[in-house]
């Protein structure tokens, strides 16, 4: 001890760098994991980098104590030639598919069978729409890392691995029984998010490079590139269920899930254990819905035997287990024909493109028109008529093209350019404001433009009038019965005129009339979000009813007071005061009062509801209900629900897995209730739960 401190050589200052290396590594290493695998730093952005730097610093000045599995090296190593084989220790086998329940149906029985009457469960886990890839360590240390290939033989690309952050170059020390778990091999997928994704394939179009048909795809290209530091651009992402160890020996699957988490392996936390082919159903079915809420993609479920010694016995066939299976669900995405682009005008005026498409079968329905959402994404895609694209149902109503396969382009592929004019009879000139992608048709007498406001004003959230669908209405905007959505109730007096029409006969007129009468029912609310306000949604069209009580009110407040309003932005007020601000607006509003719609918030003055006053937001699922029914019961009793956090909110109701509102009702200090104090709340006013 005391020579080293006195001595002032270098192997003391190599003693103390030695040290300061180690300690950075495991300090990078636990801030890593934290926001790689567990998603939630543990220090800032500006923190880590100083560490970082210290770790590149010493390293520089002592290149022997730089090693492989250094944080720095994640990036090390030089563009390869080509990569070399690895034989994989053990073949890495493929899941037979199944896309019926007969089918998952009939893999229980044989698995019944061949485990003559004995117990047994399932371990079902989400089956990630990535590339599978294997990776070894020794000693705790990554060593290798390969595709698939043909189940025999992969590719080594251990370099490009090395980049991804969650991938951890050491792994925790983990005893299993006696043994310290250091020699093993990992299964998992490289994946990335469908956001990096979009952002990616924006990127190149903007660079003027083919964009990637889907994530997946991406992905697969990303681990064949042989320069790691360009695939260190690319933020892959990692999810890994299953070790295999010469070492140890694992009781099941379940245990060998909750072993890679420990030793600091990204896992996805949504596996489950079900005792019967029922439960594999069940949780078939709630992924097949949820899996849209994912920010990544899954195609289908795997079920395996969760018992080791059981999967042993039955053993594989061909290149698949007998003891597992995937479940695909549906693709989501299907590939046909480009045949020509339209316009369709919405109500504001904006101007979509819409793809007419090849008839393609997807997700349960036939498709022939998907949105190209404005004229740019045309452009940016190069998009010709003839071309063959990708199509996807994402959780909207309307499929989008999302891609398209350019080496399929024929040589007489016609380029699109947006037309000058609207495509209504009004034919006006099409206007793209400074700024905007969108172009808009601005004749305010544009026949579809009518259409859609009325569509919108009679749809089932806002007036909610039966019988005054898409078609009917096109068909009285086209007889001249209706200009404006106040001629809906001016409807009464025509009636000689909607008698006559052929398809009309007089109980389907008074069941119109009757349906028109009863929506003069609608609360203020939904009245403000029929007129179409631009950017009042249901959910300002709330606010705003809470906050001013009546449309006079809300057009006497200024910008400032508007924007004062917590949810309310510059945006909004603007749109509000524009529309407040317009004549004819004021006109239309007026004839509607004058139909008897409600225009003010009605008094609730003798019995208060219990939750009246009182916001709710919701986070995380709940077990007892979907959120929407929930929000529905926090509604009955007079309360409301939002789906952002404020200083308004008065509680924050926290499911499984809560998000990042959680966080903000922390920082904001918002009450919080579990699900069972939320359900005994409910209880508390009458609700049956
Ligand atoms: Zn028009």
């Amino acid at each position: 001890m005391q020579e080293q401190l006195f001595s002032s050589d270098d192997t003391s200052d190599k003693h103390r760098a030695r040290e300061r290396v180690e300690e950075l590594r495991s300090l990078i290493r636990q801030y890593d994991y934290a926001y790689y695998v567990e998603a939630h730093p543990l220090i800032s952005d500006r923190d880590y980098d100083r560490l970082f730097g210290e770790l590149v610093e010493l390293e520089r000045r002592y290149p022997d104590l730089v090693t492989p599995d250094s944080p720095t090296q994640r990036v090390g190593g030089a563009p390869l030639e080509g990569f070399a084989h690895v034989q994989h220790r053990r073949p890495m086998l493929s899941l037979a598919n199944t896309y019926t329940r007969e089918e998952v149906l009939e893999f229980d029985r044989r698995i019944r069978q061949a485990l003559s009457g004995e117990p047994y469960r399932y371990c079902c886990e989400l089956k990630f729409d990535g590339v599978a890839i294997s990776l070894r360590y020794s000693q705790g240390r990554f060593v290798l890392g390969a595709t698939r290939g043909d189940g025999l033989v992969g590719d080594d690309i251990t370099q490009n691995l090395r980049t991804i952050r969650s991938l951890p170059l050491v792994v925790r020390p983990v005893r299993v029984g006696r043994t310290q778990l250091t020699d093993f091999e990992v299964r998992g997928e490289a994946y990335m998010s469908r956001n990096d994704f979009e952002h990616l394939n924006r990127q190149r179009l903007a660079a003027g490079e083919k964009p990637f048909a889907n994530p997946r795809n991406l992905t697969a290209g990303t681990l064949k590139l042989l320069d790691p530091r360009e695939v260190a651009q690319r933020p892959l992402q990692l999810v890994c269920y299953y070790l295999d160890s010469e070492h140890v020996h694992l009781e099941s699957q379940s245990d060998n899930l909750r072993l890679l988490a420990k030793l600091g392996f990204p896992t996805s936390p949504h596996w489950r254990l079900c005792p019967t082919i029922d439960d594999v159903f069940k949780y078939i079915s709630e992924w097949e819905e949820k899996r849209r809420r994912l920010p990544f993609d899954i195609d289908g479920i795997v079920v395996k035997l969760d018992r080791i010694d059981q999967q042993e016995r039955l053993g594989t066939v061909a290149r698949s287990p007998r003891w597992a299976i995937a479940y695909k669900y549906e693709a989501e995405q299907a590939r046909t024909v480009l045949k020509g682009i339209t316009l369709q005008v919405g109500r504001t005026g904006v101007i979509t493109p819409v793809a007419e498409l090849e008839p393609v079968f997807l997700a349960g329905s036939t498709i022939s028109r998907a949105t190209l959402h404005n004229a740019s994404f045309v452009e940016q895609l190069d998009l010709r008529i003839g071309d063959t694209v990708y199509i996807e149902k994402g959780g909207e109503v309307i499929p989008k093209v999302v891609g398209v396969d350019l080496s399929a382009r024929p040589a007489d592929a016609k380029p699109w350019h947006m037309p000058e004019h609207c495509p209504c009879p009004h034919k006006s000139k099409l206007y793209r404001p400074e700024g905007e992608v969108n172009y808009y048709c601005q004749s305010p007498a544009c026949p579809w433009q009518i259409r859609r406001r009325i569509e919108h004003f009679a749809s089932r959230r806002a007036m909610d009038i039966e019988g005054l669908g898409e078609k009917v209405i096109a068909e009285l905007v086209e007889s001249g019965l209706l200009e404006t959505v106040a001629d809906i109730y001016d409807l009464y007096t025509r009636r000689d005129q909607l008698v006559g029409r052929p398809g009309w006969g007089e109980k389907r007129v008074q069941n119109l009339l009757d349906a028109v009468e009863a929506s003069k029912q609608q609360p203020f609310h939904r009245v403000l979000y029929a007129l179409g306000i631009r950017y009042v949604g249901e959910e300002i069209a709330k606010v705003l009813a809470d906050h001013f009580g009546s449309f006079d009110a809300l057009c006497r407040a200024s910008r400032q007071e508007l924007e004062a309003i917590h949810e309310i932005g510059p945006r909004i007020a603007e749109s509000v005061r524009n529309f407040c601000d317009d004549p004819e607006e004021r006109q239309l509003v007026q004839r509607l009062q004058h139909a008897g719609l409600s225009f003010q918030q009605r008094k609730t003055a003798h019995h208060r509801t219990p939750l009246e006053g009182k916001t709710f937001v919701f986070t995380g699922e709940l077990d007892a209900m979907p959120r929407s029914r929930a929000e529905e019961l926090v509604e009955l009793l007079g309360g409301r629900a939002t789906s952002s956090v404020s200083k308004t909110t008065s509680f924050v109701i926290v499911g499984r897995q809560p998000g990042s509102k959680l966080v903000k009702a922390h920082q904001l200090g918002i009450q919080t209730m579990s699900e069972s104090e939320f359900l005994e709340l409910l209880r508390q006013h009458g609700v049956n739960v």
